[in-house]
């Protein structure tokens, strides 16, 4: 690690522009109004002195509403108890408002029952159920999984350690250097030995949109199952289900306004009425004897102990918000950002953003500089108030692939802004200046 200079670069102040109508380069008409930043009480603070925070780190977690907090506080305060369990007032209204908020996320997210809606800790464990329940009972020696280059650790040690244990063999579908998938090379590594196809439907890395609804056709063709790792697009985009032909899905409330520790996994009742439980112990059993249980029905069958009670209800709320503002217009205020992002960044010398053009990724900009380090990078954002990530963002086969050790991420979401874009922008360009190499003059500009 380099040691960080004193110096402060002159910036931009975010807030003194926050409320402008237009900016120059980004279509406002496509934005949503800032002041619906007034939800979010995390976003009023001042860092490191007098910077105003700059919140680039939504990919990783986003903050939440008011909204959602009070409900939190609400319940707490007022309902909770155990669910399912109590012969008494708190119990009743907690167990109604948690059954709401399993009937809120599955008319999200399309599903036709609430029963193939199982809450579970985040999209990690949501994964890992797959693994261990279905996996365990369906996968043998010598079928086959096939996952992407660009999966999130958390779509691929799953299932490499599910390989490890049942002796099936890994495949995965290769990535161009603009970093989306080979579709060509699907047909030729989907075979009848194929059992399971999982995939991300946005790369945390790359903002790929993957073409969900072709690659689970031509899976189920093939006889194949096909999980989707929603992360990063649950939170951004309108979704269906059974457009999408998903059998599992999962995604994580922390990533869309919700609480941490609550998350979904969407399964068709189908294969979760044939899965084996997982997790064994209360209210995930219908009758236990000294020897033996009978499962609980769906989804009790997969929520094994006291669930996560107060933050699913809380993401419930969280979706109550989002479609407050609609996810089309989320989406479309997600995309100019970051096509202004990409076209703003890319005006510094040198700076390399991963993945494709703006008009077909999710609202993220990855990139790499020549000097310094993406860790440097994301330490001299931090000194002026701009949040980002650097590392590999739990996606090390992709950065092998790219042949870089690491990458700076700046990721959006519904309350940022185009003055926060600029912000970004204008430091990241005087950090490209302070770490240029002696002598070096900056390229001359494109005519
Ligand atoms: N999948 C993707 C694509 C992600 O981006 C993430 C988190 O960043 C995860 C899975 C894991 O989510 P969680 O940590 O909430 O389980």
């Amino acid at each position: 690690m380099w040691p960080i200079p004193n110096a402060k670069f002159a910036m931009t102040n975010p807030s003194s522009v926050i409320f402008m109508s237009s900016v120059a380069g980004i279509d406002s008409s496509k934005l949503l109004p800032a002041s619906l930043r007034e939800d979010f009480p995390i976003l009023e603070q001042l860092v490191h002195g007098d910077h105003p925070l700059v919140f680039l780190d939504n990919a990783a977690s986003t903050q939440r509403p008011r909204q959602v907090i009070d409900v939190l506080r609400r319940v707490y305060e007022h309902d909770y108890a155990n669910v399912h369990r109590g012969i008494h007032t708190l119990s009743e209204r907690s167990t109604e408002q948690y059954e709401a908020a399993r009937e809120k996320v599955r008319a999200f997210i399309g599903a036709e029952k609430s029963l193939e809606i199982v809450f579970t800790s985040g999209s990690t464990a949501g994964i890992n159920l797959v693994a261990r329940s279905w996996g365990d009972a369906n996968i043998k020696a010598g079928d086959e999984i096939l996952v992407t280059t660009m999966e999130h650790h958390s779509n691929l040690v799953p299932w490499q350690q599910l390989t490890e244990r049942s002796g099936a063999i890994l495949k995965h579908i290769p990535i161009t250097d603009d970093g989306e998938l080979v579709l060509d090379a699907l047909d030729s590594l989907l075979t009848k030995r194929t059992k399971l196809v999982a995939v991300a439907s946005v790369s945390n890395v790359l903002g790929t949109i993957n073409p969900v609804r072709e690659i689970a056709r031509r899976a189920h063709a093939a006889g194949a199952v096909v999980l989707v790792d929603a992360a990063q697009s649950v939170p951004h985009v309108p979704t269906n289900v059974r457009e999408l032909g998903a059998d599992f899905l999962a995604f994580s409330g922390h990533k869309m306004l919700g609480p941490t520790g609550i998350g979904v996994l969407y399964g068709r009742e189908e294969l979760l009425d044939a899965m084996p439980a997982f997790l064994g112990g209360g209210s995930m059993i219908n009758r236990v004897w000294p020897d033996r249980f009978t499962p609980a029905e769906l989804p009790a069958k997969f929520e094994a102990g006291t669930p996560p009670i107060a933050p699913a209800i809380a993401l419930g709320a969280a979706i109550d918000y989002l479609n407050l503002i609609g996810l089309e217009k989320i989406q479309q205020h997600e995309h100019e950002l970051c096509r202004y992002a990409y076209e703003r960044l890319l005006e510094v010398d040198g700076l390399r953003i991963l993945g494709p053009p703006p008009d077909r990724r999710a609202g993220l900009v990855s990139f790499t500089l020549p000097e310094p380090h993406p860790h440097d990078i994301a330490q001299l954002l931090d000194e002026e108030g701009i949040a980002v990530r650097a590392g590999h963002h739990c996606a090390w086969p992709l950065h092998d692939r790219l042949g870089i050790p690491a990458s700076t991420r700046a990721s959006f979401y519904l309350y940022n802004t185009a003055a926060e874009v600029d912000a970004l922008a204008e430091c990241v360009a005087k950090i490209r200046d302070r770490f240029r190499p002696r002598g070096r003059k900056r390229a001359p500009k494109p005519a």
